[in-house]
């Protein structure tokens, strides 16, 4: 089968999954989200780009946004930012409060909330805080889409109800974790994860996660291969939370999902695969979305397990 037809094929066999999950609906913004959406993209490091469904249609990247964040942290400032935020994965949820503070304050990883509050912190201070429109000028070059936008009216949602987020940007600050005011630290937060990408948008711009950190459409390096090759261990071990364990055994990929139903995995030198799903499992993940990938890897035996 070609690609084409295996992704018209994965659409087609993840239907019945359709209802048995739940939109997210604690972030106000997002509970308007039609639930039976799904879009999926194959972008090969080599030029062929394959969609189904929606996959043009802009969705909130939510965590996804942890990305793009932390690759622009690394690029920065190098191996300095583990010495911020660990590397292992923590098996709670990626708003869990307690882990931080039995462990004084030092996030288990950077894709736990936690973690993502320190990542963006160090970036803030890299930027004069004006982290918001580098990860945004960022990302529009990388996906050579230049229309891509914060969704303020959702990111003004989630500040207003993000009462977890506030605690654990305090704690952090009582434990001389960030240097940033915890109030600015949420604001640009919640900024960063209302961005509005569409699966091919982020396909083309996280390829380079794909090809030892060289962006094929700008032919140009974003990453060395050595952080590249961090970057998807980590999301190997910590992009699903608290289900990355099932989602090793299911699909085999590094990936890194958002509670707006987005997950991107990475087949080292072969393609980024994007796929969005608004209807999420307990932990989290697009629950159609992880069926989808679980079919992917099966049919193409493009997994790295
Ligand atoms: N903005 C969301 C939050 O902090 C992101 C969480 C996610 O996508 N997993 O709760």
């Amino acid at each position: 089968m070609d690609m084409p037809d295996i992704l018209l094929e994965i659409e087609r066999e993840v239907r019945p999954h359709f209802g048995r999950g739940k939109v997210a609906s604690y972030i106000p913004g997002l509970k308007r989200v039609p639930p039976d959406k799904f879009g999926m993209v194959v972008r090969m490091v080599d030029g062929g780009e394959y969609g189904v469904g929606q996959f043009t249609e802009p969705f909130s990247i939510q965590s996804i946004s942890k990305l793009p964040m932390l690759m622009l942290a690394m690029s920065m400032m190098g191996e300095e930012i583990w010495r911020f935020v660990g590397k292992e994965p923590s098996g709670s949820a990626f708003n869990s409060l307690v882990q931080l503070e039995y462990e004084k304050g030092v996030p288990r990883n950077p894709f736990v909330n936690a973690g993502a509050l320190v990542v963006l912190d160090a970036v803030m201070a890299n930027t004069q805080g004006k982290a918001s429109q580098v990860m945004l000028d960022y990302l529009r070059v990388l996906s050579q889409n230049f229309a891509i936008d914060y969704d303020r009216k959702v990111a003004a949602s989630e500040l207003r109800t993000g009462h977890r987020n506030a605690a654990i940007a305090n704690l952090l600050r009582a434990h001389g974790r960030i240097r940033q005011a915890p109030d600015t630290l949420l604001e640009a937060y919640c900024l960063q994860c209302s961005l509005e990408m569409s699966c091919l948008d982020l396909a083309r711009a996280l390829l380079p996660l794909a090809n030892s950190g060289v962006s094929p459409l700008l032919e140009e390096a974003v990453l060395t291969d050595r952080q590249t090759r961090r970057i998807n261990a980590l999301m190997m071990t910590c992009g699903m939370y608290d289900s990355v364990g099932s989602f090793a055994f299911r699909v085999g990929l590094p990936a890194k999902s958002g509670v707006g139903g987005g997950i991107v995995a990475v087949v080292p030198r072969h393609c980024c695969l994007v796929v969005w799903s608004p209807e999420l499992d307990r932990s989290g993940n697009s629950l159609v979305g992880t069926a989808a990938l679980e079919l992917f890897a099966r049919m193409t035996k493009l997994s790295i397990l």
